[in-house]
């Protein structure tokens, strides 16, 4: 029942949440980072014991929906508290843990997440930045493309291969890259997205780190960190689409309810009511599936949640990317003015299909996985 039924404790975030993202609205996201920050909302996942609020991703996926539904979704929490706060959490030393849990839970420190490579696209195996011994140090090469809010975190949680010491083979490591680090350089891409969180080519040209930059005690843990941050990262995606689905639907239906061009308000087309009512139902399909997913992570089911979190992220792009699209069309012309916001959530709500793992990479994985039907690639 718990998947089905939000607790008082979860329904009270929610609304304690949707009331910040309220007072701030579209176009005042100055100070709402910190805000959150210091109400504790960007950090309900972290450990009590490192200042964050001791509860779940489920917890997480709620302000993140909420500040999404009132116009003013924050992407980095996707990658700060969620992915990299997890994997330190779960896997870094005693060290990085008191170093970067604390900031990352009041917002005062924030961190980035570099996988994608111009290369390797989906396929994160071909990965080929690279780090190699050095004394006590990590020299770390390669290039990454699209990390987003590389210029505003303060480091930048690197997905990169050592080689193993047995097989020789080149496994995946995850290492702390200071923003500043000499030989690591960002160029910001241009993106056709309105949106405070910019993307960023990196190229790491011999990035000299200390030992204590890998995370956690030992080489042999990085599929294992890697693992542990993407169900949060699918979840989280999953909270920002539905979030903006519902943003949007709700202007959509405002609009709707006053606008008059026949007789009755537009709304009472059923031409113009049924896609609104078919985009609520399935954002609300998308929540649970979403809420599913948060619960069997946050309950220690990481094999249960992944494909949960799979299908929660494929049903909340396609349906955020669905009401977009009907909310921009029941404007008629003003959907496509900036006065009504709308226009830009077109790009903005593609974002959600592509990252962190495309539609068809999700189809692909329920059919092998869920399914057991053959590869074709
Ligand atoms: C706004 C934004 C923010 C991002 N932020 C980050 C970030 O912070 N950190 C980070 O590391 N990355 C980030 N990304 C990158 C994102 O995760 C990648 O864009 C995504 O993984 C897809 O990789 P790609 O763009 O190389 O597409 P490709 O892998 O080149 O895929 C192109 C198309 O081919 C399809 N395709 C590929 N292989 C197959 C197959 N086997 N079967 C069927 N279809 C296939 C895909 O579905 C897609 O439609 C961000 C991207 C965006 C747009």
């Amino acid at each position: 029942m718990t998947t089905l039924i939000e607790s008082d404790e979860h329904q009270a975030l929610r609304a304690a949440v949707a009331a910040l993202g309220e007072r701030h609205g579209r176009d005042h996201r100055t100070g709402l980072w910190a805000e959150a920050g210091k109400l504790g909302y960007l950090g309900v996942n972290l450990p009590e014991e490192y200042g964050g609020g001791g509860g779940g991703i489920a917890d997480l996926s709620i302000v993140l929906e909420e500040l999404g539904a009132a116009g003013c979704p924050l992407l980095m929490l996707i990658v700060s508290p969620a992915i990299c706060g997890t994997v330190i959490a779960r896997f870094g030393t005693d060290e990085q843990k008191r170093a970067w849990l604390p900031g990352l839970a009041d917002g005062s420190r924030v961190m980035a997440f570099g996988i994608t490579e111009p290369d390797a696209g989906s396929n994160s195996h071909r990965i080929t930045t690279t780090a190699r011994r050095d004394g006590d140090d990590w020299v770390l090469t390669g290039r990454k493309v699209f990390v987003s809010g590389v210029d505003i975190a303060d480091a930048t949680l690197v997905v990169g291969r050592t080689e193993d010491a047995r097989t020789g083979r080149l496994k995946p490591c995850l290492f702390i890259v200071p923003r500043d680090t000499p030989g690591f350089a960002r160029h910001p891409i241009d993106m056709e997205l309105r949106a405070a969180e910019k993307q960023f080519e990196l190229v790491l040209d011999e990035v000299r780190l200390p030992a204590s930059a890998l995370v956690g005690e030992q080489e042999d843990a990085g599929l294992l960190q890697l693992f542990a941050g993407l169900n949060p990262e699918r979840i989280m995606t999953a909270a920002f689409a539905i979030g903006m689905g519902r943003h949007a639907l709700a202007r959509a239906v405002a609009y709707a309810r006053e606008r008059t061009v026949w007789d009755t308000p537009i709304g009472a087309h059923q031409a113009i009511a049924h896609p609104l009512a078919q985009a609520h139902i399935d954002l609300e399909l998308a929540r649970l599936m979403m809420q599913r997913a948060a619960h069997l992570y946050d309950a220690g089911d990481d094999t249960g949640a992944g494909e949960a979190a799979n299908m929660a992220k494929y049903a909340a792009g396609e349906a955020c990317v669905r009401a977009v699209d009907q909310a921009v069309h029941t404007l008629g012309g003003n959907g496509l003015t900036r006065e009504f916001g709308l226009a830009s959530l077109i790009t903005a709500s593609r974002v959600a299909r592509i990252a962190p793992v495309s539609r068809e990479m999700i189809l692909n994985y329920i059919s092998h996985q869920t399914l057991g039907l053959p590869k074709s690639y």
